[in-house]
């Protein structure tokens, strides 16, 4: 086991506070938050439980900050961003572990794809400011007007996220949003709030302004709801489930805030007779298995092609075998803890739902599971039919199921069986294949023999339940931004 840094060892054990105006301040209320190390069960600290009227104190410190903030030249918004990049790739081994206590995931993903993703998409959105362009449009009437479009932000901009990513998603919301020039108050999710913390720190360190990230820990409907629901709130980004993302459509509506969600998924992979196998069994275990399966892209139904069933099915069930549970601070892991026992809970019901259903259990059921922790089993589940909840539902954990076709179209009509619309995969070395696929597929994201992938500048975001508004890319940054049309008359 690495042993913590002291720097991570003295900020998790440290009582934390709401992060408003450039300050740590306390609470209005009392209300506190308990923060576990999942591996552990074991209690790191306590952070504030913001209430509403903490929520008024973010939100007019953002607001107070707006005007300041949105008229600072775009080459010092991009300076900004860019050294907070820089920044966080130094301190990439502290927020690596700071993850590992608080969510559980192996510090070796953080720093392969959670705290790089983040700099880079800092460094990123620090180029975008240079992007942000109106036109000048020639009127179909062709009077005598000189008419163009500005690019305005769109103002305080609430940001509301899970703790599947905790930096990660800060930076999703965070990049295109300072980019276009708003001012944030962001909540982290209650079970990982550490990381959004240590980041206001550094947000401070390295200069920007009192009132441009404010940072608001706490529940949601003490802090996130009120958040969701404020008058003075122009804009509320959301990622998490579903069922949550309608609530706050609904909280919304009160001053026609702009909403972006990007919501749950039941991704599926397509596995064809012709792919690459030893590419497709561990391009579909990364799909399922990355980040404990607690991914909303997690690929968890897999449908392979009648002539390699059998011998995909065994070669998946043998790499799961592979998989080594344990502490995300000990180099050997390959799995960590799922983020809370609350979430162990569920995704067991989910197993065991399967089983109740006629399903099958392909892996080891037996296979060692640590006694201490919120670890669940990697699971690969056969047998399974598109009616029962292991096929229909979101797990958000280690648990793959894998279904069969004969025909491309049985292929396409089972990815499309779904309510959601996030992500899928298909693995064929039929390049025109990949085409009708990729066309065919209701999804924010088609991934041809590969999957997962993200990069700042290719846009992200779901189709049918699973939300709107894209993530990362231009295409994040126009929803930050607001179009407003000047008519000039040249008489
Ligand atoms: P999960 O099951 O991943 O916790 P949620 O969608 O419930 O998914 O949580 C994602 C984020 O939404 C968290 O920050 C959570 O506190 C917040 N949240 C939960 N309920 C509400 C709500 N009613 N209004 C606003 N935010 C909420």
């Amino acid at each position: 086991m690495v042993a913590l840094l002291e720097s991570v060892e003295a900020f998790s054990s440290r009582e934390h506070q709401l992060f408003i105006g450039g300050e740590f301040v306390a609470s209005r209320g009392s209300e506190r938050i308990d923060v576990h190390d999942p591996a552990t069960g074991g209690l790191l600290t306590t952070v504030a439980s913001a209430n509403a009227e903490d929520v008024d104190a973010a939100v007019a410190a953002a607001r107070a900050a707006l005007p300041g903030w949105a008229a600072l030249p775009p080459a010092q918004r991009g300076e900004l961003l860019w050294r907070l990049g820089a920044r966080l790739e130094e301190l990439a081994e502290e927020f690596a572990q700071l993850e590992a206590i608080d969510n559980g995931k192996p510090t070796s993903e953080s720093l392969a794809v959670d705290v790089p993703l983040t700099a880079g998409l800092f460094k990123y959105y620090a180029g975008a400011v240079s992007r942000i362009e109106g036109r000048t449009i020639a009127p179909m009437g062709g009077a005598n007007f000189h008419v163009y479009t500005r690019r305005e932000p769109v103002g305080v901009v609430g940001a509301i996220i899970p703790w599947n990513f905790p930096l990660l998603m800060c930076g999703y919301k965070l990049g295109p949003s300072l980019a276009a020039g708003n001012t944030v108050v962001l909540k982290p999710a209650e079970q990982t709030p550490l990381a959004a913390l240590r980041l206001a720190e550094v947000l401070a360190e390295v200069g920007f302004p009192p009132g441009v990230v404010n940072i608001v820990t706490g529940l949601g409907p003490s802090a996130g709801a009120p958040l969701a629901a404020h008058g003075d709130v122009d804009k509320v980004t959301f990622t998490g489930e579903t069922s949550t993302g309608q609530k706050i459509m609904e909280a919304a509506k009160g001053n026609m805030k702009k909403v972006s969600l990007e919501l749950g998924g039941k991704s599926p992979s397509l596995v064809f007779a012709d792919a690459d196998l030893d590419a497709a069994v561990e391009g579909t275990f990364g799909a399922v298995f990355f980040n404990q399966g607690q991914c909303c892209i997690a690929g968890a139904r897999v449908y392979v092609h009648d002539d390699i069933y059998d011998e995909f099915t065994k070669r998946l069930v043998d790499r799961v075998g592979e998989v080594r549970l344990g502490s995300g601070l000990d180099p050997r892991t390959t799995m960590g803890p799922l983020v809370s026992a609350e979430q162990q809970a569920r995704v067991n019901g989910y197993i065991r739902s399967g089983l109740e259903e006629g399903a099958s259990i392909a892996s080891d059921p037996a296979s060692a599971v640590p006694e201490v922790g919120s670890f669940v089993r990697p699971t690969v589940f056969t047998d399974v039919r598109p009616d029962m909840r292991i096929m229909r539902e979101e797990i958000f954990g280690p648990v793959a199921m894998v279904g069969r076709f004969s025909t491309e179209e049985q292929a396409i009509a089972a990815a499309n069986d779904t309510a959601y619309g996030l992500c899928s995969g298909v693995w064929t070395r039929d390049v025109a294949r990949v085409h009708r696929i990729a066309a065919a597929i209701h999804a924010g994201t088609v991934y041809a023999n590969t999957y997962g992938y993200f990069d700042p500048a290719v846009p992200f975001g779901g189709f049918k339940m699973s939300g709107f508004g894209k993530e990362l890319g231009e295409e994040a940054l126009d929803h930050y931004l607001q179009t407003k049309t000047v008519w000039v008359n040249l008489d």
